[in-house]
């Protein structure tokens, strides 16, 4: 029997099952939000997030109102300059922040540096900055160019597997460095559980956010986080290099030294003196000008959050990796793949990962099909499901894809094998 016959019924059940889910999905309306292409199934929301139809309004409105015609009075007449502290305290209510301690500036890797080094100098005696083997490369190299610059004495990078986290807590540590969602995997850490863990033995626990912030149910005060970062642009919309933002808990503002002492973080930066003071808040973590352009489109980006429930969506990403799983498994691709994301959806980020020998050719051969995912060396396909605008039809359309691609072998084509610079 030829595959597509084979398929073909348990494809119309997926197909029917997702018209049901999708009918009953609370976020449904929400895709109408986003300027997405005709037929396109975005499935790559973890890299770099959809277009809100509002943050394109903006985008032109900054540049031909703002700047074109107000220029340089904007930053009063636009308040460009409390753009930082609005727009950190949009991300804030969705990561489970109390006002005064989210800012919205620079990049993860630039605003880990501070932490960082924030961290460890509020740690005398202790050295260690203890990370997971696996852990996104920008956040080991930032602390291998710390170890660098304060020599080994003040800062020892040290790397375990994510089953040696745990044990590897002890009096030595000065801080711990974690991504909450693993990049590749989406495995997710039990933040709350291991903050505590790490509290008990006097080590300050810094939290990147990149794959959680705009998808999970997130309760930082709750969980007594001591520091957190993330990104904007993948599951926040703000757009390609949107910036970042630093989540500093109150209690340790008071303390808090970070070395890229800027004016921006000065109490008076237009008073020009020659001596840093910085200010006595979450704002003392501000380094130059901000990027107005592309921070007044993630401003923008972020209203579409305005009413969402973040439980809400939670729960739909971990319905429609199920989803995809369970499809995968009806369609037998299961067999044909490795998954190496979490078989339980708790502990599921909102992507699946799949190994293959061919993923990076199965990855552009989907791409052809406008099915787009991505791909991570040496040999994993990423599909990142975001909840606001994929839906389970477009999961099934996916599923539909994917096995037609592994069937007929169209990877093995050389169209589908030239490597790119960005993968
Ligand atoms: C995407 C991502 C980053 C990106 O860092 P930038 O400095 O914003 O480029 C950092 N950490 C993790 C875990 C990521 O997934």
């Amino acid at each position: 029997m030829a595959y597509q016959d084979m398929i073909s019924t348990p494809f119309a059940v997926i197909k029917k099952q997702a018209e049901i889910l999708d009918e009953n999905d609370t976020l449904q309306t929400y895709k109408r939000l986003f300027a997405l292409p005709e037929n396109c199934v975005y499935l790559d929301g973890n890299s770099l997030g959809a277009l809100p139809i509002c943050a394109k309004q903006r985008a032109i409105d900054v540049v031909e109102q703002q700047w074109g015609r107000d220029l340089i009075t904007s930053w009063n007449k636009h308040q460009w300059i409390d753009l930082p502290t609005k727009v950190g305290e949009k991300i804030a209510r969705l990561i489970g922040a109390a006002k005064g301690q989210t800012i919205c500036c620079d990049s993860i890797s630039v605003n880990l540096f501070k932490l960082v080094c924030a961290a460890l100098a509020m740690q005398p005696g202790r050295n260690v900055v203890l990370s997971q083997t696996d852990n996104f490369p920008t956040d080991l190299y930032m602390v291998q160019g710390i170890e660098q610059l304060l020599g080994q004495q003040c800062c020892t990078l040290k790397t375990v597997p994510a089953d040696e986290l745990v044990s590897g807590l002890n009096e030595d540590v000065a801080v711990l460095l974690l991504t909450q969602v693993n990049y590749r995997t989406g495995y997710i850490h039990d933040m709350e559980k291991i903050t505590k863990l790490a509290h008990e033995k006097g080590i300050i626990v810094i939290w990147d956010l990149a794959h959680s912030a705009g998808v999970l149910d997130l309760k930082l005060d709750q969980c007594a986080v001591d520091f957190a970062v993330g990104c904007t642009y993948k599951y926040l919309n703000g757009g390609p290099g949107a910036p970042g933002f630093m989540y500093v808990a109150k209690r340790h503002q008071p303390v808090l030294k970070q070395p890229l002492s800027g004016w921006m973080g000065h109490s008076n930066p237009f008073e020009f003196t020659a001596e840093f003071v910085a200010k006595n808040n979450v704002e003392q973590c501000l380094t130059g000008t901000p990027t107005i352009i592309s921070m007044s489109i993630l401003d923008a980006a972020l209203d579409v959050f305005d009413e969402v429930s973040m439980l809400e969506v939670a729960k739909k990403s971990q319905k429609l990796t199920d989803f995809f799983m369970t499809g995968m498994s009806t369609l037998k691709l299961d067999s044909i793949f490795e998954c190496i994301s979490p078989q339980k959806s708790a502990h599921r980020g909102s992507q699946v990962a799949l190994n293959h020998p061919y993923s990076y050719a199965i990855c552009q051969a989907l791409i052809a099909q406008n099915v787009i995912a991505d791909f991570r060396a040496p040999d994993t396909l990423r599909l990142g499901f975001a909840p606001l605008y994929v839906s389970y039809a477009d999961v099934a359309t996916a599923l539909l894809k994917l096995a037609e691609i592994v069937q007929t072998k169209a990877y093995l084509r050389a169209e589908f094998n030239q490597q790119s610079k960005v993968t």
